[in-house]
């Protein structure tokens, strides 16, 4: 049972970068927490320091979200747990090189993070938060979302998932209560790039976020209200036109017969 008022975060992928900076976050601001990755001595470490400092219940949850049976014990604690009142979908693991160099099974395992458990979890809790009428759901997507002919196309197409499942929670999920948000960091100062064998220091430091500006800025986008946060996009009206013009799509993606220049009949 949780004891603050705000009820508990459930905070995937919480033993470091983004997810150990919401769980600082979001002890600071009341919340108990439950804190999931594969590295229990550091959950524990950190899970001691925030109810320390903030006065909160912080409980650790050992699980590896590349094996099904743990994400299924994560998504049943989810579902029962009533105090459970916020997900943030963060775990996830990055490219080792380009798309034509990679190891397919390491691509496979990717998938399983950052796709199969974010969906069973984001699914989950959309189920559970849309009966009960409310609860928030945070899904930490990237801005790779928007860039399929740069980077790698694997990692690219997992986050471009984590963005259309969030705008789909939002559409279903949103009238039933539950509050849903899509956050695309760009390239951001945490462990990613050396667990997959590179260095950040490669990178120009002009595009490097630091993870605390990033995780206040989503915070903030949070409480604004946004469904999807670009902490990086200086002017919202770029990201409102892109909206705009897949909306414009609407109408004319399935009629009857093909269009005119495939010169079918
Ligand atoms: P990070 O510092 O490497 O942290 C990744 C977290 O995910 C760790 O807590 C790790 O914990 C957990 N994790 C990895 N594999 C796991 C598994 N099999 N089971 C359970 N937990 C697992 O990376 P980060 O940058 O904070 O990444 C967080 C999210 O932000 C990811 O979804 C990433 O794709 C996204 N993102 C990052 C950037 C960036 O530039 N950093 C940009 C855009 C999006 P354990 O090792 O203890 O399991």
């Amino acid at each position: 049972m949780s004891h603050s008022s705000l009820g508990t975060a459930l905070i995937t992928g919480a033993s470091a970068g983004i997810g150990a900076t919401y769980a600082d976050r979001l002890a600071k601001r009341g919340y108990d927490l439950l804190l999931v990755a594969r590295d229990a001595a550091r959950l524990k470490a950190l899970a001691d320091k925030l109810s320390a400092a903030h006065g909160i219940k912080a409980e650790v949850f050992q699980a590896d979200l590349t094996n099904r049976d743990e994400v299924r014990k994560v998504e049943k604690r989810l579902r029962e747990d009533e105090a459970i009142t916020l997900l943030v979908n963060n775990a996830g693991i990055g490219s080792k090189t380009t798309m034509l160099e990679d190891d397919i099974d390491y691509l496979e395992t990717m998938i399983e993070v950052n796709v199969v458990a974010v969906n069973r979890l984001g699914v989950a809790a959309a189920q559970t938060f849309a009966k009960r009428g409310k609860g928030s759901i945070i899904n930490i997507a990237s801005v790779v979302a928007f860039l399929a002919e740069r980077f790698h196309g694997t990692y690219n197409a997992t986050k471009a998932f984590v963005l259309n499942l969030t705008q789909s929670i939002h559409a279903e999920a949103g009238p039933k209560g539950v509050k849903v948000q899509a956050v695309l960091p760009g390239l951001t100062r945490t462990e990613i790039f050396e667990r997959a064998g590179n260095s950040i220091d490669q990178l120009p430091p002009s595009m490097v976020m630091e993870v605390t500006d990033l995780v206040d800025a989503a915070l903030a986008g949070f409480d604004q209200g946004e469904v999807v946060t670009i902490p990086s996009l200086p002017d919202p009206a770029d990201y409102e036109a892109l909206t705009t013009a897949r909306h414009a799509l609407g109408p004319n993606l399935s009629h009857n017969k093909p269009a005119s220049r495939y010169g079918v009949a």
